[in-house]
């Protein structure tokens, strides 16, 4: 998914604001902590939520969905990977690096960033000292697909389940699949997947597309 610039920003600042406060964070602080007004930080949070990056709960606030997480988390390492590669192999004092990186984190691919950071040796943290992610957001012989792709007998990742999917748990009372193997797929393109100890489910073909899944070849 693509996101822009300014939604990202929105993202990095409810990540940070939440860490801060322990959960969900209000319009205002957003709006606060970005310089904007709360009418337009409104519109933004609006427009996140149709992407399903945030939850917004009237009176509880906004929070980060595990998709929303994950990109926040993206742009925060790739702004202090930026960091370290500007001050480390560029020469850049510590006072500079900051307003660098903070253009250069949102131009940048999971790739370019994870070739960065195996580049200069896994770094724990920037110069500042705040710690860099240490999870992978692209690798190397690693492909992405939804479900109605998958194959028998092979294992596969999930990702991310869109609400539609996990509506389909939660009627099912079944908890979220993690790693799945294919167990079959039926004449009508049903797909029977099995988590490891747990009992085999079967899923529509409706569905299949709701749920992503990562592969390593
Ligand atoms: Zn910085």
């Amino acid at each position: 998914m693509k996101t822009s610039k300014n939604e990202q920003d929105y993202l990095k600042a409810i990540y940070s604001l939440k860490n801060e406060n322990n959960g969900s964070v209000s319009i205002n602080a957003i709006a606060q902590k970005l310089s904007v007004s709360s009418p337009s930080a409104t519109e933004m949070i609006k427009r996140l939520a149709k992407k399903e990056l945030v939850i917004h709960k009237p009176y509880y606030g906004v929070s980060l969905t595990d998709l929303g997480n994950h990109e926040a988390r993206f742009i925060l390492k790739s702004h202090r990977v930026w960091e370290t590669f500007l001050f480390e192999k560029v020469g850049y004092t510590m006072e500079e690096v900051h307003d660098e990186a903070e253009n250069l984190e949102h131009a940048s691919s999971p790739r370019l960033i994870e070739s960065l950071y195996v580049l200069m040796g896994y770094p724990a943290t920037d110069p500042h000292g705040s710690e860099i992610p240490t999870e992978s957001f692209w690798l190397k012989n690693e492909v992405e697909l939804t479900l109605d792709e998958a194959q028998v007998e092979q294992t596969y990742h999930v990702t991310l389940i869109e609400e539609e999917g996990k509506n389909f748990f939660k009627k099912l009372e079944i908890s979220l699949p993690h790693l799945i193997k294919v167990i079959d797929i039926l004449e009508d393109k049903s797909i029977i997947i099995k988590e490891d100890r747990e009992s085999s489910i079967v899923i529509p073909p409706f569905l299949q597309d709701k749920i992503h899944l990562m592969h390593r070849r």
